[in-house]
């Protein structure tokens, strides 16, 4: 009585051993016969190519690279299109009509020295078809000649967005993002933001550690820009924060795990990339007029030129000059309060008295004006019309996402979640100088 079920296992395990042996005959066959292609892409390379086959014809900003010639011409320092296109037959009239019908889509006023602009002609001797100008790595303006006159579109370039993973520990600092380059910047710029209210990154430490999930763009198989941030993880003294990517129809941003914006009300500073030069102090020795002077802000140095943003959401109350202050912009953000942003070298274009502005909107530039020493910001935290350190302010939590929203933010935000946490310690960037983080500066 016993023996029939072992002997029933006993067949299970013929029919396991039958089908695990069939399985990977098959495997061995197809791979030999070539059926089967290894995905032996490393994890942060999860990139599916497009590749130009024999057969497919290359193009050449959505045109056939046989059926046209195509010619490059580098704009030079203060030359007129009208100059560039008289070169190629194109008439008095054509440029006008071209000047006028672009205003709206690009104007040729932003075409920009020493970039190229690209002509496709049918044939050697014919003037050209179109014109071409690449405003940046995803988008293109097309300009075709036509008999009564020309048509102007905005080309998106056909794209592929890759997930991809980074991890870093900070041997240095974050600031040393100043000076890398490119890409590699914009995704320190992305994290930041992602983190800016949980993360003081003007007190970054050594050890310090993050995870990133993003999006990268490629076209023709090449890293053309970062997409959005999914994720953001960093663990440092104070202990560890995420920041998650949530977007639906109504709500777009990072939020915690229980909803809540991670972008507070307000952020810590009014500059990326700086370091606080002078902190708040109301027992301050004043470097230019050396006597004991209040500093009732907090300075940041950055390059002159440096976009200032508000650091939250208010109305402009004041663009002004003043001998100390230099130039400077004020902002209402509610009842209780303002700030205020000094020594600009000038102000972002449409600021100006009683204008509406968002959080993160650039209103001016660094400068030097007014009392400085040094081209910085003194970015100045009222309350309730005192002047305070908005360093130790303790604002209030923004709201968190609806009940309605949560089930299908957490959802999203779990899937997320996991993917940061699956980063392993050794999976760190090959180019982790790209991210700013200096592996020789310990
Ligand atoms: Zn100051």
């Amino acid at each position: 009585m016993s023996l029939e079920p072992k002997n029933q296992v006993r067949n299970e395990k013929n029919i396991l051993q039958f089908i695990l042996f069939f399985t990977l005959s098959l495997f061995v066959l197809l791979l030999v016969s070539g059926f089967l292609e290894i995905d032996n892409s490393s994890s942060n390379e999860t990139v599916e190519r497009p590749s130009l086959t024999e057969n497919k014809e290359p193009q050449i900003f959505g045109l056939s690279g046989s059926a046209y010639t195509f010619d490059t011409h580098i704009i030079k320092q203060n030359q007129f299109l009208g100059e560039i296109l008289s070169d190629y037959e194109i008439s008095f009239k054509k440029v006008n009509q071209l000047v006028q019908s672009t205003k709206e889509i690009f104007s040729v006023r932003s075409f920009r020295a020493n970039k190229p602009i690209v002509f496709a002609r049918p044939d050697e001797c014919s003037p050209p078809e179109f014109m071409f100008y690449e405003i940046d790595k995803l988008t293109y303006v097309k300009y075709h000649f036509e008999e009564n006159g020309v048509n102007v579109e905005k080309v998106v370039k056909p794209f592929e967005v890759c997930e991809n993973e980074a991890h870093g520990i900070i041997k240095s600092s974050l600031s040393d993002a100043m000076d890398a380059s490119g890409l590699g910047m914009s995704l320190v710029s992305k994290m930041e933001d992602a983190l800016a209210s949980s993360v003081d990154f003007y007190h970054i430490q050594k050890n310090d550690e993050f995870k990133l999930v993003f999006e990268e763009i490629y076209i023709d198989g090449e890293l053309a820009a970062y997409g959005d941030v999914l994720g953001a993880f960093y663990k440092n003294e104070q202990g560890e924060h995420y920041s998650l990517f949530f977007e639906n129809d109504k709500y777009s941003g990072f939020y915690d795990f229980e909803g809540r914006p991670t972008k507070g009300a307000f952020l810590r500073a009014p500059v990326k990339f700086s370091r606080i030069s002078s902190r708040f102090n109301r027992n301050r020795f004043h470097p230019i007029k050396k006597r004991r002077i209040p500093h009732l802000g907090t300075d940041y140095a950055a390059p002159t030129g440096t976009p200032i943003f508000s650091v939250s959401d208010g109305v402009v109350t004041a663009v002004s000059r003043t001998k100390n202050n230099g130039k400077y912009v004020k902002i209402r953000h509610d009842k209780t309060y303002e700030t205020q942003y000094l020594h600009m070298n000038g102000f972002a274009k449409g600021i100006k008295k009683g204008v509406k502005v968002k959080q993160g909107q650039t209103i001016g530039f660094v400068g030097m004006t007014g009392l400085a020493t040094g081209p910085h910001v003194c970015f100045r935290f009222w309350k309730n019309g005192k002047q305070c350190n908005h360093l130790r302010e303790n604002f209030p939590p923004a709201d968190p996402l609806p009940e309605s929203d949560m089930p299908q933010f957490l959802n999203q935000a779990q899937i997320i979640k996991s993917a940061l946490d699956n980063i392993t310690r050794n999976h760190i960037l090959s180019d982790s100088s790209s991210l700013g983080i200096d592996n020789n500066q310990l």
